[in-house]
């Protein structure tokens, strides 16, 4: 039995459902952020995360710091790139226009390479921008929670470092990193971004960063100093340092109940091989695509090898908007998401299947929420 109060399951793209043990490591009494057992749990969480992002460079840097994924964003634009300089995002949904806007924030050009709605950019068409054009960096988006696109990201980085090899290659891993195979040393990737409450399944407040030593050369080869205090590796960079190698430092003080989380979270996700983890995934996301399917439902992804692990989104039945459907399937104990893409948000829904949902063998979370899509479908319909 949970110790959770009853609730709805909730089965967005992030936040997520919470595993007990996770919840519980924050009712933790208070301590300084300069304690010698909280430095070490600091230490030891930012360990984890070169597991987690599959690195062993030990010239790869990782960051928590407090704040959403979209400090992520600020720490890639501020410290990664330059007032002036050129950057390439590829668009695959709502998520590369913010990423996009960020950028142009800190006075960077950013140029979108778009694809259309539940589509991704062509290889062949990244292969032409990057000529036309010298880039300081290349975003992808792993997956776009907006559309429910997976990106290709070993092949895009194999044309990057063929085609224009200084440019750094950053991945907006917010939705899929803890859920997607994303390998960060094999596959040359320079920066990738993630959050604490999506495929993490831990709650929202931390912002994650892996940078690789590239990406730390790039920032401190800087000509200028970047346009931001708290989100600056210059600050970070050493507090980070200190804490992985147990000393205590401080720029900011860090959210310790937030880390206590954290470091439950990843001790439980590191506990069987990853590769597991990703299968386990990709067979709920299987599943639940080919139920859709079944009810005679379209996914925005419309190609297989397009469609994320971590979610699906839901073309509803025409005339049907999701305000009309989602109260019903909270009424039968689901919460999915509306749509996110501005152009045709009214049209579908979004349906996150990442963490204890699939992962924990007690829970019948997708087998209930299939079963609730399919009979408010029924109802709705009638009345
Ligand atoms: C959720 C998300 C973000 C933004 O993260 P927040 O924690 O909401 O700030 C960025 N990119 C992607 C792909 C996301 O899914």
């Amino acid at each position: 039995m949970s110790s959770q109060a009853p609730h709805p399951t909730l089965l967005i793209p992030g936040p997520i459902e919470f595993d007990d043990a996770v919840l519980n490591s924050m009712s933790h009494y208070s301590e300084s952020h300069v304690s010698a057992p909280f430095v070490s749990l600091f230490g030891e969480t930012l360990t984890m995360l070169r597991k987690l992002f599959q690195t062993e460079d030990p010239a790869s840097q990782p960051f928590i710091i407090s704040g959403s994924g979209t400090l992520g964003w600020d720490q890639v634009a501020a410290n990664l790139a330059e007032p002036g300089d050129d950057v390439l995002v590829l668009h695959t949904g709502y998520f590369a226009d913010s990423f996009a806007d960020c950028f142009e924030t800190y006075g960077v050009r950013a140029t979108q390479l778009k694809a259309a709605i539940g589509d991704r950019p062509q290889q062949d068409e990244v292969e032409k921008a990057l000529k036309e054009k010298k880039y300081k960096l290349i975003t992808i988006t792993h997956t776009d929670t907006s559309t429910g696109v997976l990106s290709e990201i070993e092949g895009v980085a194999k044309l990057v470092r063929r085609v224009s090899p200084e440019t750094l290659i950053v991945v907006d891993g917010v939705c899929s990193i803890g859920c997607e195979d994303l390998q960060f040393d094999n596959w040359g990737v320079d920066c990738a971004i993630t959050a604490s409450q999506k495929a993490i399944g831990c709650p929202a407040g931390l912002s994650i960063v892996m940078a690789s030593g590239r990406a730390i050369q790039s920032f401190k080869n800087r000509k200028t100093p970047p346009a931001t205090y708290f989100a600056s590796w210059k600050n970070w960079m050493p507090v980070m340092q200190n804490y992985e190698a147990k000393k205590p430092s401080y720029f900011a003080t860090p959210s310790p109940q937030l880390i206590h989380a954290l470091h439950t979270a990843l001790t439980q996700l590191l506990s069987r091989p990853l590769s597991e983890r990703f299968q386990i995934h990709k067979d709920n996301s299987q599943k639940v695509k080919k139920a859709i399917t079944d009810m005679g439902l379209k996914q925005l992804a419309s190609k297989p090898e397009n469609q994320a692990n971590g979610m699906t989104t839901i073309y509803l039945p025409e005339g049907l908007t999701p305000p009309e459907i989602l109260p019903t399937l909270m009424k039968k104990g689901v919460i999915f998401a509306g749509g996110l893409h501005k152009e045709i948000a009214a049209k579908y829904l979004r349906f996150g299947h990442m963490g204890v949902s699939v992962m924990d063998p007690k829970r019948d979370d997708m087998d209930r929420a299939l079963k609730a899509l399919k009979e408010a479908l029924a109802e709705v319909k009638k009345s």
